[in-house]
C-alpha cells in the first residue's frame, strides 16, 4: 500500500489550494479526485488575505492576468421601501490598500492550479474517486473507485458539500434553505466599470456586479425560485435589457455573453470541522449563500490555520483533528452568522428590521473610522483590531519616548 503524509480529497478550489500548500511545507501529498470539468462560469472575489496567501504561493502573477482588482466597494438600495438606506461607497485607498482584492473567473483559476499541481514533485495525483475511508490507531486508509489502497497520516476533505470524507468520519451535518436563487452571468458593457463593484439591496437579495478585466464584468442576481426560473428562460437579449435596466444603466449597454447558471441559495455547517487525523476544509465543513464574497475567503482560512497546525511540533498527525476544530470554530461560526443575518435582514417585510438595516448603513455613509473597522474585517477578519491595537501601541510608545 503506498503511503503518505498527506490526502487530500477533492480538487475543487479549496482542495487544489490545499494541495499546493502543504506540499510546501515538505510533505508527501496525494490528491484524490476526479479532473474538474472547466465548465463553471462564476468568478470568485477573493479579499487581500486571501490574495496575499495566493501571492505566498507563487500563484498572484499568473491568476491577476485574468482577474480585476476590487477599489471601490458600493451599496445601492434598490428596495422600494419606505425606509431606504443611503448610497454608502467604500475605497480601498481609505484603509491604505491598492484593492480589497481580486474578482478571479472560476475557471482560469482552476486551470492554473492544475497546471502547478501538475508541476509539484510533492503531490501525487490520482484521478478517481475516495469509495471508502477506514479510520485505524496507526493511519487512514483510503478505498478508491479505480481499486487502489492508500495510507495516509492526515485526511484533509475538501470533497464539497456531499462529502463522503465527512461522512465517514461520523460527522453530522446541519443543513438549512433560504426561498432564494442566484443567477450567474457574466456581460459586456459600454462604459468602463473603473474597478467598482455594485451591490443594489433589493426585496428579494442582493443584485451584486463585480468587475472583470476590460468592460466586462460578472453578476450574481439573487431572485425569488419563480422569478429566476423565468428569467433564465429569457433570450440573451431580453435578459440584457433586464440587466441594464436592474442596474439603472450605470455601466450604459449591457450585453449577456451566456445563458445564466442557477444557484439555489442554501446554508451547510459541520458539527464539528475535525476528529482525530481528519479535517474538514472548504464547503466540506460550511457553506452559505454567496453573499458578501465569503465561501473561498473562509476556505483559504482553513487552509492557512491547517498550516499553522502542522508546523506545531507538539501535536501529532492523529489528533490535529480537535486542534483544527478548535481553531476554525470561532470564525465559520460568524461567518455563517453574519451572512445569514444580512440575507434575512433584505428579506424581512418586518419594518423594525428594514429600519434597523437602513441606520446600519446610514452610520456606515456617515462615520469614517466605523467604515474603517467594517473595510479591514472585510479584507481581514480580525485585521480591524489588529490595527487598534498597533495605533494604540504607537501612541503608548510615542508617550513614553
Ligand atoms: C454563485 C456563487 C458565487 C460565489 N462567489 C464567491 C466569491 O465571490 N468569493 C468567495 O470567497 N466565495 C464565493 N463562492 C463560494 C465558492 O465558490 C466556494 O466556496 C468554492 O467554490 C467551494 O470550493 P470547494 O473546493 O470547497 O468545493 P467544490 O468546488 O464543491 O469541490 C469539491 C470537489 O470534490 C470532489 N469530490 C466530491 N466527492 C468526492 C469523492 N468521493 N472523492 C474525491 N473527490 C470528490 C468534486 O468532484 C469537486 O471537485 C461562491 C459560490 C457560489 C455558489
Amino acid at each position: 500500500m503506498e503511503a503518505f503524509d498527506i490526502a487530500i480529497v477533492g480538487a475543487g478550489l479549496a482542495g487544489n489550494i490545499a494541495a499546493l500548500a502543504l506540499a510546501d511545507s515538505g510533505r508527501r501529498v496525494v490528491l484524490v479526485a476526479p479532473s474538474a470539468r472547466h465548465t463553471d462560469g462564476r468568478t470568485t472575489a477573493l479579499m487581500a488575505q486571501s490574495m496575499d496567501f495566493i501571492r505566498d504561493l507563487g500563484l498572484f502573477e499568473d491568476i491577476a492576468k485574468v482577474a480585476a482588482p476590487l477599489e471601490t466597494m458600493r451599496i445601492l438600495d434598490g428596495t422600494g421601501r419606505l425606509f431606504r438606506a443611503p448610497p454608502v461607497s467604500f475605497r480601498s485607498s481609505e484603509v491604505g490598500l491598492p484593492a480589497f482584492g481580486y474578482n478571479i473567473p472560476n475557471a482560469p483559476f482552476l486551470e492554473e492550479l492544475e497546471t502547478r499541481i501538475s508541476a509539484q514533485q510533492a503531490i501525487t495525483r490520482f484521478d478517481t474517486k475516495l469509495d471508502r475511508l477506514v479510520l485505524t490507531e496507526a493511519a487512514a486508509e483510503l478505498h478508491l473507485a479505480d481499486g487502489r489502497t492508500l495510507a495516509a497520516g492526515l485526511v484533509a476533505g475538501a470533497d464539497g458539500r456531499q462529502s463522503e470524507v465527512r461522512r465517514q468520519s461520523g460527522i453530522a451535518v446541519r443543513n438549512w434553505t433560504y426561498p432564494q436563487t442566484a443567477l450567474v452571468l457574466n456581460f459586456t458593457h459600454e462604459l468602463p466599470h473603473a474597478n467598482m463593484s455594485t451591490e443594489f439591496h433589493t426585496e428579494h437579495g442582493p443584485f451584486t456586479q463585480v468587475p472583470l478585466p476590460g468592460r466586462r464584468s460578472s453578476l450574481v442576481w439573487v431572485l425569488s425560485p419563480r422569478e429566476a426560473e423565468a428569467t433564465q428562460a429569457l433570450p440573451l437579449e431580453a435578459l440584457s435589457r433586464a440587466v441594464e435596466d436592474r442596474m439603472q444603466s450605470v455601466l450604459g449597454k449591457v450585453t449577456v455573453e451566456a445563458a445564466p447558471q442557477a444557484f439555489p441559495l442554501s446554508g451547510m455547517q459541520a458539527d464539528r470541522f475535525g476528529k482525530g487525523r481528519v479535517v474538514l476544509l472548504g464547503e466540506a465543513a460550511h457553506a452559505f449563500p454567496p453573499i458578501g464574497a465569503q465561501g473561498l475567503n473562509l476556505s483559504l482560512r482553513d487552509v492557512m490555520a491547517l498550516r499553522d497546525l502542522l508546523s506545531d511540533p507538539a501535536l501529532s498527525a492523529a489528533t490535529i483533528g480537535e486542534a483544527f476544530d478548535r481553531s476554525r470554530r470561532a470564525d465559520i461560526q460568524s461567518r455563517t452568522l453574519s451572512v445569514d443575518l444580512l440575507n434575512r435582514s433584505l428579506l424581512s417585510g418586518f419594518l423594525p428590521v428594514q429600519i434597523l438595516r437602513t441606520a446600519g448603513l446610514h452610520m456606515l455613509s456617515a462615520i469614517g473610522p466605523l467604515r474603517s473597522v467594517v473595510m479591514r474585517e472585510g479584507v481581514e477578519p480580525g485585521g480591524s483590531w489588529k490595527a487598534v491595537r498597533e495605533t494604540l501601541r504607537e501612541r503608548v510608545s510615542r508617550k513614553q519616548a
